[in-house]
């Protein structure tokens, strides 16, 4: 099979499904006449949506259109009560655009506004199969979603896969969704065909939904290629459809043959009045944007972080927002990203946690690099305590005076304690004289111990030098 994948060439385009409201609260608690489809009663569009919509837009380097409408896409499904779906058809809100992955563009093609629909609860059931009845919830029918749809213009599924980190990334950013996939306020159909490499033209293509994490869309896809190789080399035809991916049997299954625009009976949404979206708008839009992964990646760059670094921190929200507040107050950034990527992030990594959910404060972190800066403490007593502070929200300068952990770059009293090494360790001493260099490291250990970690490792190496001869 391994060979065989190497005569295609593999073909992606994702349809991504950014939702901007937050859910949890109880079943159908936050319901309303319009989602019910209640007689006489009309939509209303949200402004903030717009906004939203636009700012979005902008930040996937997409054309924002200054004249768009909606559109009525009618099928039935239990949690669509309307029995249609408000989206855009043909005059979408957002026009070309593209992102950047690892130095390779991908396009967007467009992203438009719709309304979400409920979502069905299939009650024991792993959610594909087996399940004797399904439960509707309501509460996120009719909330605005931004739907991006990608060119086909990934050719792995591993560049989909950071393509779609990238735009969670993004959305992230821009504050209009938490980008969360397990939860559904992400959610991604991925299209996938295969052809002979070389061909100019490409295959027939299957979207698989239900991928709900990033590991999920990359096993769908991985067997989907092995899936479409088979039929192929078989010498039969991919067909045009809709499959599902099944985790737990890690398999995409046939759900319904692909249907195509005009089932849908598309028609302007005679409720709403079609879009005039003025450049003043859009301007002010633009001066709004937040710094965007791309541009923090390059600033943290140019503080003298590694791309490595960078790349990390950035692909963490949280982490990024409380690595600028420590830059904001002062710490130097090297220090802190060593702390970050070091301590900090095997702590939060043994523990599950974000940096949110620890107890260590921006203020505490800059406070413990300022303590190693004016020589107080050791960078190793700080590597030490760190834990502490992530545990306990204790400040370092409390920790040090509690446990008496603090410098000792008195050089006298340094002077002390390795004359007093080298008074315990006579054949050592004898043996390094005698030309055993490789010993030395054995006496500054010995010093570290007598001091508990404490003394001035730079007064140690000299002392040391000197006194051992
Ligand atoms: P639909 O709603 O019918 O799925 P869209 O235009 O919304 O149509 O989305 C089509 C998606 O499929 C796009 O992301 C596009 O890049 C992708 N796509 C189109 N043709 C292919 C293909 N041959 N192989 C893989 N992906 C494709
Ligand atoms: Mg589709």
């Amino acid at each position: 099979m391994e060979d065989l994948r190497e005569k295609y060439e593999v073909v992606i385009g994702l349809e991504v499904h950014a939702d901007g409201c937050e859910f949890g609260n109880e079943q159908n608690t936050e319901i309303s006449a319009i989602t019910l489809g209640m007689p006489g009663v009309l939509p209303v569009l949200n402004k903030a949506v717009v906004d939203m919509g636009i700012l979005t837009g902008l930040a996937l380097n997409c054309e924002i259109a200054h004249k768009c409408k909606f559109d009525r896409k009618q099928y039935f499904y239990p949690d669509l009560p309307k029995g249609y779906q408000i989206s855009q058809y043909d005059e979408p809100i957002c026009g070309k655009g593209h992102i950047n992955i690892n130095g390779k563009t991908i396009g967007i093609t467009r992203a438009h506004l719709e309304e979400d629909a409920g979502k069905l609860v299939h009650v024991g059931s792993d959610g594909i199969a087996g399940s004797n009845y399904s439960l509707v919830d309501l509460n996120r029918a009719g909330t605005p979603l931004l739907e991006i749809v990608s060119e086909p213009d990934m050719r792995s599924p591993q560049e989909a896969r950071e393509y779609m980190e990238e735009l969670r990334n993004i959305v992230r950013y821009v504050g209009v969704c938490d980008g969360n996939l397990e939860e559904g306020s992400m959610r991604c159909d991925a299209n996938i065909s295969i052809m002979p490499k070389g061909s100019k033209e490409f295959g027939t293509r299957a979207e698989i939904k239900n991928v709900n994490s990033f590991k999920a869309l990359e096993r769908a896809l991985e067997y989907e290629i092995y899936r479409q190789i088979e039929i192929v080399e078989e010498g039969g035809e991919v067909v045009q459809e809709t499959r599902l991916w099944d985790d737990n049997a890690g398999v995409t299954r046939s759900m319904r043959g692909k249907e195509d625009a005009h089932d849908y009976r598309y028609f302007p949404e005679p409720d709403l009045m079609p879009l005039e979206i003025s450049q003043e708008w859009i301007d002010r839009i633009k001066a709004s944007m937040p710094e965007l992964p791309e541009q923090k990646r390059q600033r943290y760059m140019g503080l003298g972080l590694s791309e490595y670094d960078a790349s990390v921190i950035v692909a963490q929200y949280e982490l990024a927002m409380f690595f600028d507040k420590v830059l904001e107050l002062g710490a130097n950034p090297k220090m802190a990203v060593n702390f970050m990527m070091g301590e900090i992030a095997a702590y939060l990594k043994e523990q599950k946690l974000s940096i949110n959910d620890s107890k260590l404060t921006p203020e505490n972190l800059v406070e413990l690099i300022s303590l190693i800066e004016k020589a107080t403490i050791s960078n190793n007593i700080g590597k030490q305590i760190i834990a502490d502070m992530l545990a306990n929200g204790e400040k370092a300068s409390d920790i040090v005076e509690k446990k008496g952990l603090s410098q000792i770059s008195d050089e006298g009293a340094i002077k002390e304690i390795v004359q007093k090494v080298i008074d315990a360790n006579p054949s050592q001493v004898e043996a390094y004289r005698g030309g055993k260099d490789k010993l030395f490291g054995f006496f500054v250990g010995q010093v570290m111990k007598e001091t508990k970690g404490r003394a001035n490792p730079q007064s140690v190496n000299k002392l040391l030098k000197d006194m051992l001869g």
